[in-house]
């Protein structure tokens, strides 16, 4: 039997492709009900398409343009094609279904606390939320996606030295275009950037991301917002990318923000989550290195985005006035409006030829 750990976008989708393949399956998620508390804006890009097709009730707005405000500049940049806002709750159940249709077994309220490696098993320790009470599996897998604190990761003595951003939001009320998310770069939310995502013309998801001082830099961003009226606050870890973790040892392995799989210019990991658990599934059934497998499809954009984010910690608000006044100009719009995000290899070095003043932000690397 594989044991999952942890009910997210990652672990039901790894938990859903090996029970597809004819593995006997078990998903075991610490909560009483999958996908809340809700710790995620909910944006993909159209690209997660390409890996499966969220359902329509899943998905609560599409967006097609984003306006990007830097300290005394902005611009509007059109999608290639529209981002889909998800509602995460449903999102995360959908996938959740899917992996018990395909003969999954999923226990809830179990909290994974700990494992011994035997021989050819590994026996893990299931604390059983609300009856109190422990309970004990053999599995010959164990598939650590519980999220960027992973117990599994601890247990298994490959957590490693994590850098954490605590993420800030809430669902706020006043008069939003439904069409275009808007990102604020700077001082505003100094390490990262903040957010407004309409769910409609009435709500929308704000938040940011900072190393430090989250409620603090968050109250001032709701200031900048002229005060709107908060409906409910989230908060949560958004885990910062690292190539030197070890995801894979022995019959062990981390999927999704448990193995620190996400974007690190966006903190976005949904997709890559999803990605990785494939390539995780197909590297048991043929027996391959899993780290080797999915470091092929998500290794070297995971790494560019770590590089960009480096780059732009060291940015001033003068910096990204500059780096908005070159992306403002029709032949870069043209780039960045023809490329997915996710995938930074695809056009960066396009964008380095086309506009050769990018290059002066190498400094930023020394
Ligand atoms: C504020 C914020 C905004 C974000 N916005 C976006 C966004 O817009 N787009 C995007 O792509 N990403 C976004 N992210 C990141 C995204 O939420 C994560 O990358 C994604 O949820 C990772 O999925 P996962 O399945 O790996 O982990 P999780 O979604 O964290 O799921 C882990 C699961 O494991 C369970 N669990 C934990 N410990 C145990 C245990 N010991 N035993 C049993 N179960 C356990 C948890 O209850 C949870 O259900 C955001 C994150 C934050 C904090």
């Amino acid at each position: 039997m594989i044991g999952v750990i942890g009910a997210g976008p990652a672990g039901s989708f790894a938990a859903y492709q090996l029970a597809k393949k004819g593995y006997d399956v078990k998903l075991f998620e610490e909560h009483h009900y999958i996908g809340k508390p809700v710790q995620c804006t909910g944006i993909v890009t159209d690209g997660i398409k390409e890996i499966f097709t969220p359902k329509k009730e899943t998905i609560v707005n599409t967006i097609e343009r984003v306006k990007v405000h830097t300290a005394k500049e902005s611009c509007e940049i059109k999608l290639r094609r529209p981002d889909i806002i998800l509602d995460r709750t449903a999102f995360d159940q959908s996938i959740a279904h899917m992996a018990q249709d395909a003969g999954a077994e999923v226990l809830m309220g179990c909290r994974f606390t700990n494992l011994e490696k035997k021989e050819k098993e590994i026996k893990i320790d299931i604390q059983h939320t609300k009856k109190n009470e422990k309970k004990s599996y053999g599995v010959t897998q164990l598939i650590g996606a519980d999220g960027p604190n992973s117990q599994v990761a601890k247990s298994a003595g490959i957590f490693g030295d994590r850098v954490f951003y605590y993420g800030a939001q809430a669902t706020i009320k006043g008069n939003f275009d439904p069409q275009c998310y808007e990102v604020y770069l700077g001082n505003v939310c100094p390490n990262f950037f903040a957010w407004v995502v309409p769910e409609n013309e009435h709500m929308a998801r704000a938040g940011l991301a900072t190393l430090e001082k989250p409620h603090q830099y968050f109250q001032s961003f709701l200031k900048k917002l002229n005060s709107p009226t908060v409906c409910e606050c989230q908060g949560g870890l958004i885990p910062l990318y690292d190539p030197k973790l070890k995801t894979e040892k022995e019959n062990i392995f981390l999927v999704g923000d448990a193995a620190l799989q996400v974007k690190a210019t966006t903190g976005g990991g949904i997709i890559q989550g999803i990605m990785a658990a494939k390539a995780l599934a197909d590297a048991i059934e043929k027996n391959k290195s899993y780290e080797s497998e999915w470091k092929k499809v998500l290794g070297k954009d995971l790494w560019l985005h770590l590089f960009i984010r480096r780059m732009m910690n060291k940015f001033s608000d003068q910096d990204y006035d500059y780096m908005l006044s070159l992306v403002k100009q029709q032949r870069v719009k043209n780039i960045l409006e023809s490329f997915d995000r996710d995938y930074p290899t695809r056009f960066l070095l396009k964008l380095g030829i086309t506009e050769p003043r990018f290059a002066s932000f190498a400094r930023f690397l020394f």
